[in-house]
């Protein structure tokens, strides 16, 4: 018998009810992914990729579907619960940082150890130094992010998420604000953290080059994969042809029109 999955989905629906539209983000969502693995998302703008990543990030929860996350079904968690998993397993690396301006580079990385119960003051440094340390920002310790370049903000960023010691790092867009050169060296530090750490790398991006960087891309398209392969090039030529064909063109819509007698106020469904 196959051991399972560090991720498996299993006709993971995701639907925003907005009363008298409904949008179908995700639809039948069936994934499996291993540990160890470095994968990119991708898709044009509205095809479920942040839908999808905040489901895989235990953020937001799937209106269907399974989620098993090592064995374990997230899909039914509260968000309490959901908390405890995302602190335990998992990662966050954002577009935009997300780093606390006015707080030390050093106390940016000790942050999430605030969480994590029976982590003594001096284990809190010891271990977020270690980490801006590994990105290779340990003569940057007492800097501000204003006193910081894009690319060293986004280091101290992965330094924070690696804090817990995670499983799975995940990034919405990580190389969205930095220019190329600086991307490329972000890409290096996820491809060596998946190399000498093994740990899971999931990125969002819609840059080819970032992409080109992992060994897996899943295309999604309306809300469903598409394409799900490790032949980076091949997917990202399919999804070149899947962006010119949303629109008016698409088979299907992600919007769905209600008909007034059904629709229910949308508090009720948040
Ligand atoms: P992507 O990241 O690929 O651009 P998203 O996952 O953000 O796509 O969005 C997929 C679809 O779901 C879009 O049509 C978007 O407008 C819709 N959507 C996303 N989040 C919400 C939300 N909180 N409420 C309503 N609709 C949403
Ligand atoms: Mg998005």
């Amino acid at each position: 018998m196959n051991p399972v999955s560090l991720i498996q989905l299993r006709h993971i629906a995701k639907t925003y009810d907005l009363g008298a539209v409904r949008v179908h983000a995700l639809r039948d969502v069936s994934l499996d992914i291993e540990a160890g693995e470095f994968l990119a998302l991708v898709g044009p703008s509205g095809s479920g990729k942040s839908t999808l990543m905040n489901t895989l990030g235990c953020l937001d929860r799937p209106t269907t579907g399974s989620y098993l996350l090592a064995g374990e079904e997230i899909a039914t968690l509260g968000a309490d619960e959901r908390a405890l998993i995302r602190n335990r397993r998992l990662g966050f690396v954002f577009q935009n940082f997300n780093l606390l301006a006015r707080t030390t580079a050093l106390e940016n990385v000790e942050l999430p150890l605030l969480y994590t119960p029976g982590v003594s003051a001096t284990e809190r440094h010891d271990r977020a130094l270690e980490q801006l340390e590994l990105v290779g920002l340990g003569d940057r310790l007492d800097h501000h992010p204003s006193q910081l370049s894009g690319g060293q903000q986004q280091r101290v960023a992965i330094a924070r998420a690696l804090v817990n010691n995670p499983d799975i790092l995940m990034g919405d867009e990580p190389t969205g604000n930095l220019d190329s050169k600086t991307s490329r060296a972000v890409m290096d530090l996820f491809a060596r953290l998946n190399a000498e750490r093994k740990i899971n790398v999931i990125l969002v991006t819609h840059d080819h080059l970032v992409a080109r960087c992992t060994r897996r891309v899943i295309v999604l398209r309306d809300g469903r994969v598409v394409v799900d392969t490790p032949e980076i090039d091949k997917g990202l030529e399919i999804m070149q042809a899947a962006s010119w064909e949303t629109g008016e063109a698409a088979e299907e819509t992600m919007e769905e029109e209600v008909p007034p007698e059904e629709q229910t106020d949308p508090e009720d469904s948040a």
